[in-house]
């Protein structure tokens, strides 16, 4: 997999760390002894503006807005989009302006939801905001905002919700590169790795870059909003554009791609007692910071599925896609007042 082809700008701290994470591994020992080996590959550590999954996907996506000459980012998201937040600061490091419309998906009127966390960030960074109610139609919006820059003279570049396109989704076939490479140097055999998975990028990338290379890991992705059928059937769509893109498109089978989504609760990005469980559990037991809309939801799967017995004797990495600092946007919820 030659990704210099691709032309990505380098800016992410990379190879992310992959650790231990021996207190959740003890604190999920079944009764009978069973439970995971567990590790975690550190993507809440790419280092731009707080990091994340978003930042591997926008060193490509950038690449190519700069190969086409923009000078304007056009992207958007929830709220409290870390995509957002990362592609505001990928935009600010390579002086193009920024437009984002975020969505009011979750209809939340609190506080913190609407001004702290990752809006505020995005602010600081000098993105400028649009709002739009929730259901809004985001691709139309996308494609309005870039005609609007077009028509003062920019030369936008738009990025889908989630940098989740073939191109962004390069960034998780190269980080599927790297964790085998960081495994074969530890001689550590993974046996899975687990995964949020929402707008598909990142899933579909692993996906695509583990088939490409023939690593042969099972993925599984722990879904934060839509139902089964759609999410694996988005996944898997990516993942073959992806492979496609690296010349080997017949390598992803269908079966690779599995998607759990039974721990969304209820809705995306709305928390209940178990995601904040789950965000204790790996504060306490690691020092881990996982987010309440998706890792924490991740984590809240990775637990049910342990305690079931589910990965007994296998070796997990959970993939830590970021997003701790959407944490203050749901102070309220945080506080128990749910
Ligand atoms: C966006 C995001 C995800 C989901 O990744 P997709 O590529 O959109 O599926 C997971 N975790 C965090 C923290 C995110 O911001």
């Amino acid at each position: 997999m030659h990704f210099a082809r691709y032309n990505p700008v380098r800016f992410a701290h990379l190879p992310t760390p992959l650790e231990p994470l021996p207190g959740l591994a003890e604190a999920l020992v079944t009764p009978g002894g069973g439970g995971p080996t567990l590790w975690i590959k550190r993507d809440d550590c790419t280092g731009l503006a707080g990091g994340g999954n978003k930042t591997r996907k926008l060193e490509f996506l950038l690449g190519d807005a700069l190969a086409n000459d923009a000078d304007t980012i056009v992207t958007q998201g929830a709220v409290q989009s870390n995509h957002v937040r990362q592609a505001a600061a990928a935009a600010a490091r390579f002086g193009l302006k920024c437009e984002v419309i975020l969505e009011h998906r979750t209809g939340s009127q609190a506080h913190d939801y609407n001004r702290s966390g990752n809006v505020l960030l995005d602010e600081l960074l000098g993105a400028r905001i649009r709002h739009v109610p929730a259901g809004t139609d985001m691709n139309q919006a996308l494609g309005d905002v870039a005609q609007e820059v077009a028509d003062a003279g920019g030369r936008p570049y738009v990025i889908p919700g989630g940098g989740s396109n073939c191109v962004g989704a390069l960034g998780y076939a190269e980080c599927a590169l790297e964790l085998v490479a960081q495994a074969n140097e530890l001689g550590l055999e993974i046996d899975r790795i687990v995964t949020a998975t929402g707008s598909a990028g990142t899933h579909a990338g692993l996906v695509a870059g583990l088939a490409v290379m023939g690593a042969d890991i099972p993925v599984l992705g722990i879904g934060v909003r839509a139902p089964k059928d759609v999410q694996e059937a988005n996944v898997f769509k990516l993942a073959r554009e992806t492979a496609a893109l690296l010349g080997f498109e017949e390598r992803v089978k269908r079966d690779m791609v599995v998607a759990d989504c039974d721990y969304v609760g209820e809705g995306y990005g709305l928390i209940d007692h178990v995601v904040i469980e789950a965000l204790k559990l790996a504060a306490r037991a690691d020092g881990i910071l996982l987010d309440p809309v998706y890792t924490g939801k991740a984590m809240k799967g990775l637990i049910a599925l342990s305690r079931a017995g589910a990965f007994d004797g296998e070796t997990v990495v959970f993939l830590h896609t970021g997003g701790a600092q959407g944490l203050f946007g749901y102070q309220t919820e945080l506080d128990g007042k749910l």
